[in-house]
């Protein structure tokens, strides 16, 4: 995750603490402590955690590019649509609140 702006739902994520460069997408991709595919990274660092929906829904917020949100791996700025669609699917499972 990257904080635009902080918001009160933020101090329950898993990812509160950890090393921001963990959740960098082109980091992840030659990160060795954590195995598997870039997904199955993204996916394993965000298990869990209790906030995914409000993650989902900053990241479409804010147009977050280059950093894992809610276990999806967003790539640059206009290779995302995807992404974000599986981010909205996210949102709306979870009830952001
Ligand atoms: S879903 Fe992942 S990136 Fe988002 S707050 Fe939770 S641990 Fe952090």
């Amino acid at each position: 995750m990257r904080v635009v702006t902080p918001e009160p739902w933020m101090a329950e994520a898993k990812c509160v603490g950890r090393d921001p460069n963990l959740y960098e997408t082109k980091k992840i991709r030659v990160n060795k402590r954590v195995p598997g595919s870039l997904r199955q990274q993204a996916y394993y660092l965000c298990r869990g955690c209790p906030v995914m929906a409000e993650c989902a829904d900053y990241a479409l917020r804010w147009k977050q590019t280059g950093v894992v949100h809610a276990g999806v791996p967003l790539g640059l700025a206009g290779e995302n649509a995807q992404q974000y669609a599986e981010l909205d699917s996210i949102r709306k499972k979870g009830k952001p609140r």
